[in-house]
């Protein structure tokens, strides 16, 4: 299939998620290409077919391809250590996993020196996985909170990865947990920060995750076609 089918199958099938559920967002969803392993030509069909949001997860391929493409939206979805930081200023959208105040502090300092700000999202490992980053859903309040503290992070919503073991709607519940999370920080006064966005959803989930109120999904194999290589999120 080539990439703009692909696309248009995926965009049309978040109409229809949203037409279909009452928690669904009512604005546009967004949806990002995630497009880590592919090449360069295949980022340049996708930009042909209209796609306007890339997402990498490391973050020295984000750049090289950022450098190439430096006309669309580039997000961060993985890990980003501290010693990292200064690659990425200025050069995402958005990052969307914001876990531990030593990274805001890291983002704070390179920020500071450009007077920019970041918008970021929180990554939230819902279902407490060993194996993944994000803070457990009992920490965000009070993360929320010392973030007040860094002026150059913009706080935007919440991010999660769901198990990869969890099979079709075994994976509902975690998407209902991060937006009743976003709800009940919403409801608290927390004027450093713009809550209102949910990442949540891939290829395997996505149509789940915008019944349930994502407002950006996180789309790459079913765009792309199958990645050749393991890789690890
Ligand atoms: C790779 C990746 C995706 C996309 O995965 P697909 O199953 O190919 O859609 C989404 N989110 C994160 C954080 C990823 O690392």
């Amino acid at each position: 299939m080539s990439i703009q089918l692909a696309l248009q199958q995926v965009r049309q099938n978040i109409l229809l998620a949203q037409e279909k559920s009452p928690y669904a967002m009512r604005g546009e969803v967004k949806l990002l290409a995630v497009s880590k392993t592919q090449p360069v030509e295949r980022i340049a069909e996708a930009c042909h077919a209209g796609q306007k949001i890339f997402a990498e997860n490391r973050v020295q391929e984000l750049v090289e391809k950022q450098q190439v493409f430096p006309n669309v939206s580039w997000h961060l979805i993985g890990h980003l250590q501290t010693n990292k930081v200064r690659h990425i200023v200025n050069k995402i959208e958005l990052l969307h996993s914001l876990e531990s105040i030593g990274l805001a502090d890291e983002l704070q300092k390179r920020l500071s020196v450009f007077e920019t700000v970041l918008p970021v999202l929180i990554q939230v490992n819902i279902a407490e996985e060993q194996s993944k980053y994000g803070l457990a859903p009992n920490e965000v309040s009070d993360f929320l909170d010392a973030l007040a503290d860094f002026p150059a992070l913009q706080v935007q919503g919440l991010m999660t990865i769901g198990p990869l073991t969890a099979q079709g709607e075994e994976i509902r519940p975690i998407f209902r947990e991060l937006r009743r999370l976003l709800q009940q920080e919403k409801k608290r006064y927390l004027p450093h920060t713009a809550l209102h966005h949910l990442s949540m959803g891939m290829s395997g989930d996505y149509m789940i995750a915008v019944e349930e109120g994502a407002t950006m999904v996180r789309v790459g194999s079913s765009i792309f076609g199958a990645r050749s290589v393991m890789y690890d999120s």
